[in-house]
């Protein structure tokens, strides 16, 4: 059974002890403390020795009361000291050109989070977590608007400063020949991003290696990177050929680490059935949680392939839209109280009033499914650190 959550909950004003207040270091005095994250590539020193630039009390003040009194009761007690989020993007506003009203229209996102600087993705870390450490594997953004080379150059620029506490992909685009990728690896990146708006025949249209070309997987999987695969077509991961293509992926190039985006974008329970079963059995593929707020979802895929395979994703900063999904059939529906172009259908201002951030929205899901699922802290540690932190490998003295 999971932990009784009313009774695990530490009183409101206990004392902080995670690794994100830099007053209290958990460690034990030592050589090892700052020795953090060792990846093949990249290491970082300990950021857990970094000024905080606001202290947890000065980010209850900033909270609005629901997101105050989710995170003390709700959040809290399931959280790891350290978090690792597998899918956030990073880029400036400078980035991006304009959208057309009809791409508005038709990608909801687009609007939400075109841009997130690295100040800003610390500073939603800081909001969301205010107690706990947070590392991230971070990209740019993906949409065909976006000056993919500068904004990869600016997401690889962050990585040097120890604060940013960062890995990244490489956004790819298939017309760029596979050697980008070797060389971006080569200066830091540990693997790719594609997006199948990025390929000549759209979101729609495109398969799996018509936005990951053959030739990038040789190359990433020689080089045994990771692969964060955000599934093409309307089908999502229900779509029979999303499914053979993701196991032609993983068996023709086994050594690349492939995590797929938003459990293969099943935010509705139906396509989760038609699609996990499938992936059951494939323990070298892993499903991030971004952006995902269906706890159905969640237990369904608890179930189906089990908490070693699940890393919590964040997907901000889209995720600090404020509002609630609903989710019919297949279908779902986004509320929110923020003035987006697509906003026509709200709730009342009494429940307007009651929303908090989608990220927490997706950690009251995934919480649930937990708890349904008769799994407790330390399923939720997994998803939330230690399966994305194996499969990086990146260790640390922090948990
Ligand atoms: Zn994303």
């Amino acid at each position: 059974m999971g932990p009784p959550v009313s009774a695990a909950f530490p009183p409101l004003n206990a004392p902080v002890t995670s690794g994100r207040d830099r007053n209290i270091l958990p460690h034990p005095p030592g050589p090892s403390k700052d020795s953090f994250v060792c990846s093949p590539l990249r290491c970082h020193p300990n950021p857990s020795i970094l000024p905080l630039t606001k202290s947890s009390k000065e980010i209850f003040s900033i909270h609005k009361p629901t997101d105050r009194l989710f995170y003390q009761e709700s959040l809290r007690a399931w959280l790891p000291p350290h978090i690792l989020d597998c899918h956030a993007h990073v880029g400036l506003p400078g980035h991006c050109g304009p959208i057309s009203p009809e791409r508005r229209k038709a990608i909801w996102a687009i609007e939400v989070g075109l841009s997130q600087p690295w100040e800003e993705l610390r500073a939603n870390y800081q909001l969301l977590f205010p107690e706990q450490r947070v590392s991230a594997l971070v990209f740019g953004g993906v949409y065909r608007e976006i000056d993919i080379e500068r904004n990869n150059a600016y997401v690889l620029a962050g990585l040097s400063s120890p604060e940013n506490d960062a890995h990244a992909l490489l956004v790819t685009r298939p017309e760029r020949p596979a050697s980008t990728i070797a060389e971006a690896m080569q200066q830091g990146f540990l693997g790719i991003k594609p997006y199948p708006d990025l390929a000549p025949q759209g979101m729609e249209q495109a398969g799996i290696f018509d936005f990951v070309p053959r030739s990038h997987l040789q190359v990433l999987n020689e080089l045994k990177g990771v692969l964060v695969l955000h599934l093409p077509r309307p089908g999502r991961i229900g779509d029979p050929d999303n499914v053979r293509e993701l196991l032609e992926l993983s068996d023709t190039y086994p050594s690349v680490r492939l995590i797929v985006a938003h459990i293969g974008r099943a935010y509705c329970l139906p396509t989760a059935q038609r699609g996990l079963p499938h992936l059951a059995d494939r323990p070298s593929i892993y499903f991030d949680t971004a952006a995902n707020l269906n706890a159905d979802v969640f237990h369904y895929a608890l179930e189906t392939v089990g908490p070693d395979r699940l890393l919590f994703g964040s997907d901000l900063p889209v995720t600090m839209m404020r509002g609630v999904r609903e989710h019919v059939g297949e279908t779902y529906l986004n509320y929110t109280d923020a003035p987006y172009s697509w906003n026509v259908s709200r709730k009342t201002p009494e429940e307007e009033a009651r929303y908090t951030y989608f990220l927490y929205e997706e950690l009251r899901a995934l919480i649930s499914a937990l708890q349904r699922a008769g799994l407790g802290r330390e399923a939720m540690r997994k998803i939330m650190f230690l399966n994305t932190a194996g499969l990086l490998g990146i260790t640390s003295h922090d948990t």
